[in-house]
């Protein structure tokens, strides 16, 4: 069926049915539409979830929307991301629960707070160190939590962080008396800014004690070290200290003086220094057998003198040997006494024996002849009592040297009286006695008064006056000559005999010192002149010689005045000079 103008014509009721069909398409299409629209609206909400650009207009017509299902491709992502999601959550859980491990077994305290200075957490040793719970702690300033102070204690880690930026800051703080070693670390988000601190508290109480024992242990081992420094610089002895290759270790300034010619001598070997044929086999003695040994050696810069090696192992502290000690003493003193000591005994035995054999032989041939001439019996008697008055002298040096020895004062008893009463006394028995000696006196008109005690001043003549004539074998003038001087009277005996050597001068006044010339054949103890300057001194005097080789001595001394003779001052034991 069609129309007038050429086309069908349709009932009304089909055209309404078409209208309706019309209709009902249109509305199709519309939801069609607004379908796709919301597919595409939520492709493009998932894409953007998904971080990817939402459909650009057109890309995808309504056709191959359908067929490239895109709901069905994001929601596979979304599987896949879901799945990588689960992974990464497992690894996140796994790290966290590394990090609480390492956290809580960590020997360090560790604190993390936020920037307002909040405990966000922090570890076992933490809650130890500063005894306090985990519970109390997080979510309160960290100054109160931990350091128990109203505000940041200075030079607080946390706030030299969040101040200076710096990937660290350290310091040191001292908490009730405990030292801690602080390090903070910022922690920071994703746009680089600091959101975090970790703080870590190390404690170092034990380690500063450690080191103050250690400051105070170099410090004594220091202070040692200059004592036995100071010690070695200040003995007079020379050590020598090696080791066990017998390489010298340790020397002070007396024992470079001995050996150090050629030299330093640290590090050089012990044989190589000592030249000493007797010291080196007292060494190599000590080192064979490890006992002490001693030997007397002599070194070519100190040619006068003796000096005595005592060799004995170093010990460690254990006790193992560990080297060798040598300690140099000079005993050129000691070994001339040993030598004097040794000669005055058989001087002294002969001392004895040429008066006792006189005595003896005398008193014997008066025993055996009863009826010996008178004139014969005086002569032995006299030369019996002289012998004996010899003998006595002897003994009687020995025992004032005795008493002199053991501190003990001579027993002076000062007395005023005449010069010339104890001239008399001495000076004509030595007339009398020799004969090749001429003596002559020398005195001032006025009589001179001293006040000494008799005895001893004829001792210090007797002495003074047989060295004149003992060391002048060949005769000669002995003068005597006296002079009053100020609080004193200074005498002089002088001699034209051997007279001595000068480097014996002073010596001679040294117990059993006896000068060069005494190696002849004359004999005597070497006490006389010892006693005679003690008795002098005694009386505040002085005594002292002159003397040549070959020409003579003269012997000086003063004895103090009587108070008489010097009226202008009565001090009369100041010496004269
Ligand atoms: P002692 O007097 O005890 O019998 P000594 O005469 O040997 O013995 P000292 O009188 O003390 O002892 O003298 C010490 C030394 O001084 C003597 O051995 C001698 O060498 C030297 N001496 C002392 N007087 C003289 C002198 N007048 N001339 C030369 N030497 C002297
Ligand atoms: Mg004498």
């Amino acid at each position: 069926m069609s129309d007038e103008g050429g086309g069908v014509l349709i009932p009304g009721n089909q055209s309404d049915e078409i209208a309706r069909l019309k209709a009902e398409n249109l509305g199709l299409k519309q939801r069609e539409r607004e379908t796709f629209s919301y597919i595409r609206n939520k492709v493009d909400q998932l894409l953007e979830v998904m971080g990817t650009l939402p459909l650009k207009q057109g890309e995808l017509d309504d056709k191959s929307l359908l067929e490239t299902d895109p709901i069905g491709t994001v929601a596979d992502s979304f599987r896949l991301i879901l799945g990588h999601l689960h992974k990464t959550n497992d690894k996140l859980r796994l790290a966290n629960s590394e990090i609480g491990a390492i956290l809580d077994t960590a020997g360090a305290g560790i604190l993390v707070v936020d920037r307002e200075a909040r405990v966000t957490t922090l570890n076992d040793k933490a809650t130890e160190l500063f005894s306090i719970r985990r519970d109390a702690a997080v979510g309160r300033p960290c100054h109160q939590a931990i350091c128990c102070a109203g505000a940041p204690p200075k030079g607080c880690v946390l706030q030299m962080v969040l101040q200076d930026k710096n990937d660290e800051c350290r310091n040191e703080w001292v908490w009730n008396d405990r030292h801690f070693e602080v390090v903070g670390r910022p922690l920071r988000n994703g746009i680089g800014d600091i959101s975090h601190v970790v703080i870590v508290y190390a404690e170092i109480t034990e380690r500063i004690r450690y080191e103050e024992q250690l400051r105070q242990a170099l410090a004594n081992a220091r202070e040692a070290r200059d004592q036995v420094n100071g010690i070695l610089h200040s003995v007079a002895d020379g050590l020598l200290v090696t080791d066990l290759e017998q390489r010298i270790i340790l020397t002070n300034p007396q024992a470079r003086r001995l050996f150090g010619k050629a030299g330093k001598l640290e590090g050089r070997s012990l044989t190589e220094v000592i030249g000493d044929v007797g010291l080196r086999r007292a060494i190599q003695e000590t080192v064979t057998s490890g006992e002490p040994t001693r030997a007397d050696f002599t070194s070519p810069l100190f040619e006068n003198s003796i000096f005595e090696g005592r060799i004995s192992l170093l010990r460690g502290v254990e006790g193992d040997p560990a080297g060798l000690v040598l300690i140099m003493h000079d005993v050129t003193q000691e070994r001339a006494v040993e030598r004097m000591k040794t000669e005055f005994v058989a001087t002294a035995a002969h001392e004895f024996r040429t008066p006792l054999t006189t005595i003896l032989g005398f008193s014997e041939l008066m025993l055996d002849n009863g009826e010996l001439p008178e004139e014969d019996r005086r002569e032995f008697l006299q030369l019996i009592h002289e012998k004996a008055g010899a003998l006595s002298r002897i003994v009687n040096n020995l025992l004032d040297i005795s008493r002199i020895e053991s501190g003990e004062e001579l027993p002076i008893d000062p007395h005023d009286c005449s010069l010339q009463s104890i001239l008399d006394l001495v000076v004509p028995s030595y007339v009398k006695q020799n004969t090749i000696h001429d003596f002559v006196l020398s005195l001032p008109e006025e009589p001179i008064h001293v006040c000494v005690d008799l005895d001893s001043v004829v001792e210090v003549f007797e002495n003074i006056l047989s060295n004149a004539a003992k060391y002048s074998p060949d005769g000669g003038e002995i003068s005597i000559s006296c002079r009053q001087d100020k609080q004193f009277c200074s005498i002089s005996i002088s001699d034209q005999g051997l007279g001595m050597p000068q480097d014996d001068l002073e010596r001679v006044f040294d117990k059993f010192y006896r000068a060069n010339n005494a190696n002849t054949a004359i004999r005597g103890t070497g006490l006389g002149l010892t006693i005679v300057r003690y008795i002098v001194e005694a009386h505040g005097g002085r005594i002292w010689l002159d003397s040549r080789e070959e020409k003579g001595t003269t012997v000086y001394f003063t004895l103090p005045l009587a108070a008489a003779d010097h009226p202008e001052d009565g001090d009369r034991f100041v010496g004269d000079g």
